[in-house]
């Protein structure tokens, strides 16, 4: 009875964070690192650890709620979990959705075609600057 009555308490504690984490994410549209949603959702939750914020975005992951890629600068998150690429602005670090086309298709089922290998994933990390960046 008494492990219960401990437990609740740090249950709502988490899924309170775990609500802040995603509510923050869904607005973010710039692909946040951890350290980026540790920042925005303290002022919200001013206990709130870096540990903390991993877990929660891993289990939002986990869960098919949120998308984590790698980036050379380190993991960034996204609430669209469908494939897509990114497009990184290398002024302002700016990380934009890009939507796969119909021509990657063709050309991935032509390397299929030609090697025998089976496609399941595909990363574009696509650099450049931004619309707002050429034009400063
Ligand atoms: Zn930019
Ligand atoms: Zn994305």
């Amino acid at each position: 009875v008494r492990a219960t009555k401990t437990a609740a308490p740090s249950t709502r504690r988490s899924s309170k964070q775990r609500e802040a984490i995603a509510a923050y994410l869904e607005t973010a549209a710039h692909h946040p690192t951890a350290e980026q949603v540790l920042r925005a959702v303290r002022k919200r939750i001013p206990a709130l650890g870096l540990a903390t914020v991993y877990r929660n975005l891993e289990a939002l992951v986990r869960d098919g709620h949120a998308s984590r890629t790698m980036h050379p600068e380190g993991a960034r998150y996204d609430t669209r979990v469908d494939p897509h690429h990114h497009f990184t602005c290398s002024v302002c670090g700016i990380v934009e959705n890009v939507d796969p086309g119909p021509q990657e298709t063709k050309w991935i089922q032509a390397f299929q075609r030609s090697t025998g290998a089976a496609v399941h994933r595909v990363v574009a990390d696509i650099r450049g600057v931004c619309a707002d960046c050429r034009r400063r």
